[in-house]
């Protein structure tokens, strides 16, 4: 991968004789935005076109984590595809599905909970930043074990690589552990479940308008499929300071590191340079060089995605097909794990 990095070895290094599988995922919560496009999509792609087999998790229980009722979320899961497609994942090789489809994942989070503490699971920080963002009335049981629910998102498919943002190293560790502590307990030395590796992009944290994480439903997002006036309109409502002179320094000022930061990943430059080549032309300046960056860079994008939103027929076909895959391979695994637990 060409700028890629993981938290262990990248996968040129060591890669085995197959294809390594990946799995990763989003939740059907709300269009797609840079955050993912940057962090994330863009890897996907890239690694699905150096050969390797792509999985996507539409992870539509995990909604029910943070909010007390999930919003159309199948509206929101075709939504999704449509801006898989739209970056540029080949439907064809891609398994696309959604977790409630796969009734399996369920059965095996049930032995999974058993090998993680309530102490464990308690000291996660992801799980502590989404309760603080939590639209719910009270913290609830899901809530609490969702990285174990994810874990079985995972390990169903036991994949090699699973890209992630940095939000989400945590659960992945959570996962790991699970794979490790499961091998122990019933592999009588076979690996069963091999661990996953997360594998970070060059921006594992892309940040939003108001200078947090950018995120479907903090409404600091810029998505993928927003027209350019809307771009823009994005761009100027975002929160800057009053030092005229423009300087990445992304702990004292995140909205402006924020813009630099987004525009320097669709020229391919450091956000150092861009600031210096505005220096004191201001915010008014950053932002109109961020949204001509924008919609110049996602101009091919964006016009696949109006092509392809014409045939809601389609998305739902891969949908489909996704899911009967994802099945196979899901009940494939949960007997495999009956079978070595002792049960019938
Ligand atoms: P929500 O607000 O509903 O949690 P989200 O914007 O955080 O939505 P998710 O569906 O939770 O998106 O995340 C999907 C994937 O995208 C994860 O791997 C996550 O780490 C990655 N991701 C999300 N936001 C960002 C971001 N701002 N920068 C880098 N990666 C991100
Ligand atoms: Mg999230």
């Amino acid at each position: 991968a060409r700028t890629a990095t993981t938290t262990a070895p990248t996968t040129t290094q060591d890669a085995p004789a197959v294809a390594p599988r990946i799995l990763t995922g989003d939740r059907p919560t709300g269009p797609l935005h840079l955050g993912h496009y940057f962090g994330t999509l863009r890897n996907r792609v890239r690694l699905q076109a150096d050969g390797h087999e792509l999985l996507l998790v539409i992870a539509d229980y995990q909604v029910i984590t943070d909010r007390d009722v999930a919003d159309r979320p199948a509206e929101h899961a075709e939504n999704l595809v449509l801006d898989y497609l739209a970056s540029g994942v080949d439907p064809e090789r891609a398994v696309i599905f959604t977790h409630s489809a796969v009734p399996a994942l369920n059965q095996l989070m049930l032995p999974f909970l058993s090998l993680v503490t309530v102490a464990e699971l308690g000291r996660n920080p992801t799980v502590k930043d989404e309760i603080a963002h939590s639209r719910q009335s009270a913290v609830s049981g899901l809530m609490f074990t969702y990285p174990v629910h994810q874990a079985a998102d995972i390990l169903f498919c036991k994949p090699d690589l699973v890209p992630v943002g940095q939000d989400q190293l945590p659960h992945l560790e959570t996962t790991r552990t699970i794979a490790r502590r499961f091998n122990d307990r019933y592999g009588r030395g076979t690996t069963v479940f091999p661990e996953p590796r997360p594998l970070l992009s060059d921006a594992p944290l892309v940040l939003g308008t108001d200078g947090t994480k950018m995120s479907k439903s903090r409404g600091n997002a810029i998505p993928l499929g927003a027209d350019e006036d809307r771009t823009a309109e994005l761009v100027r409502a975002a929160v800057t300071d009053t030092d005229r002179h423009i300087t990445y320094d992304p702990d004292a000022r995140p909205g402006v590191a924020a813009l630099l930061t987004l525009t320097a990943l669709c020229q391919g430059r450091r956000p150092e340079q861009i600031a210096e080549e505005i220096g004191s032309a201001g915010a008014a300046r950053l932002k109109q060089v961020t949204t001509e960056t924008l919609n110049e860079h996602l101009r091919p994008l964006r016009a696949r995605r109006v092509e392809l939103a014409a045939d809601r027929e389609q998305l739902r076909r891969i949908l489909r097909t996704g899911n009967e895959r994802a099945n196979a391979i899901a009940d494939t695994t949960l007997a495999e794990v009956r079978s070595v637990m002792g049960g019938s």
